[in-house]
C-alpha cells in the first residue's frame, strides 16, 4: 500500500533546501522560483496556478519577497491548506533592516533573512512544528530530521564564526552589486557599506558610480562582489577604476552543483558563499572545508532551473 504524501510548495531554492532536510522522503516538495532567476522580480506563470492549486501548504519567506506568487497562491488555495510565511515568524518588525535597495521610504524590508544561519535555524524549527501540524503520522520524522539538520546548521555557524575572525577587522567591509547581505553581516561582525543595485533593480546612475569609485578608494575595499544571478559591468567597472578586486560569483537563492549533488544544498551555498568571501577578504577558510553540505535525509526536492 502506498501512503499519499502532503504536497508543499516552497519558493527560493535555499528555502526549498531548508523544506527538503525537514521533510526527507516523507512530503512532495516542490520549489516554484527557477533557481538563477531574480527572485525579487518573480511573476508565476498562469500554469503554476496549477502546483499551487494542488499543494497542502505554501511556505513563503515573506517580508514582500514573494507578493505575486503570495497572491497567485491565495487565488487557488485548496480547501483546508494553507499558507506559511516563515520571516514575520523569525525576526520582529523592529530588527527588519531597511537598506540601500531596500529604503524604508518604499516600505519593504530587506527579505534576505535566510543569509543569518540563525534565522535558517528558526525556519528548521518553523517549518518541523509545521510540518508535524499538517501531517501528523509523520512527526517523528520531521523531528528527528530537523534535530540532525539543526546540529548541521550549528556547525555551519560554528565554522562561519572561526573563520571570519581571521579576516584582518579592517577588511570586514562588504560592498556588494545586490544587497543580501546585511543580515548575515549582524551576526558575524561584518559593515555592509553599500550596495550598488537601485531598489527599482536598475544599474545605478553615473553619479551614483563615481560615488562608489571614490569611497571604495577611500576606504581601501579589498575585494567587491558581485553575483551569480545578477551579472553586473558596472560594478566590474567599478572595481577596476578604483583598483579593487571584482568578484561575480556570490550567490543568494542559487544553490551551486545540480540537484542530487551533496554541495546543491543551503548549506553547500553558504559554505561556498563564505570561502569565496572569506579569501578574498584576506581570511583563512579551514574552519569551512569540515562542513558536511549534504541533506541530512537525502535529495528529494524539485527544484526548477531557468534553462
Ligand atoms: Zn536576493
Amino acid at each position: 500500500m502506498t501512503v499519499k504524501k502532503i504536497k508543499v510548495v516552497t519558493t527560493v531554492a535555499p528555502i526549498t533546501s531548508i523544506v527538503e532536510n525537514v521533510a526527507g522522503d516523507k512530503v512532495d516538495v516542490a520549489g516554484i522560483i527557477p533557481e538563477g532567476i531574480n527572485s525579487h522580480t518573480f511573476e508565476p506563470i498562469p500554469s503554476d496556478s496549477k502546483l499551487l492549486s494542488g499543494a497542502d501548504l505554501i511556505i513563503l519567506n515573506g517580508l514582500d519577497l514573494e507578493t505575486p506568487t503570495l497572491k497567485l497562491a491565495q487565488a487557488n488555495l485548496k480547501q483546508g491548506a494553507s499558507i506559511y510565511s516563515l520571516g514575520d515568524k523569525t525576526v520582529k518588525e523592529a530588527d527588519y533592516i531597511y537598506d540601500f535597495s531596500f529604503p524604508k521610504v518604499q516600505g519593504h524590508p530587506n527579505p534576505h533573512l535566510w543569509l543569518n544561519p540563525e534565522y535558517a535555524m528558526r525556519f528548521t524549527t518553523l517549518v518541523r512544528d509545521e510540518l508535524a501540524r499538517v501531517d501528523p503520522k509523520n512527526k517523528t520524522a520531521y523531528e528527528e530530521n530537523a534535530t540532525k539538520f539543526l546540529k548541521k546548521l550549528e556547525t555551519l555557524d560554528q565554522a562561519i564564526k572561526d573563520a571570519s575572525v581571521t579576516i584582518p577587522p579592517q577588511n570586514k567591509r562588504l560592498l556588494t552589486y545586490h544587497d543580501s547581505w546585511p543580515y548575515f553581516a549582524r551576526r558575524y561582525g561584518f559593515q555592509v557599506i553599500g550596495a550598488v543595485q537601485p531598489s527599482d533593480f536598475a544599474d545605478p546612475s553615473p553619479k551614483e558610480v563615481i560615488r562608489l569609485i571614490e569611497q571604495i578608494r577611500k576606504e581601501k575595499v579589498p575585494a567587491v562582489f558581485g553575483s551569480e544571478v545578477f551579472p553586473s559591468p558596472v560594478l566590474e567597472q567599478i572595481a577596476r577604476e578604483a583598483k579593487s578586486r571584482y568578484i561575480d560569483k556570490l550567490r543568494d537563492d542559487e544553490l551551486p552543483g545540480k540537484p542530487g549533488e551533496p554541495q546543491h544544498s543551503y548549506i553547500g551555498m553558504m559554505v561556498e558563499n563564505m570561502t569565496i568571501m572569506f579569501e578574498a577578504l584576506g581570511g583563512s577558510t579551514d574552519a569551512l572545508k569540515k562542513v558536511d553540505t549534504a541533506p541530512v535525509a537525502g535529495a528529494h526536492a524539485d527544484y526548477r532551473r531557468k534553462d
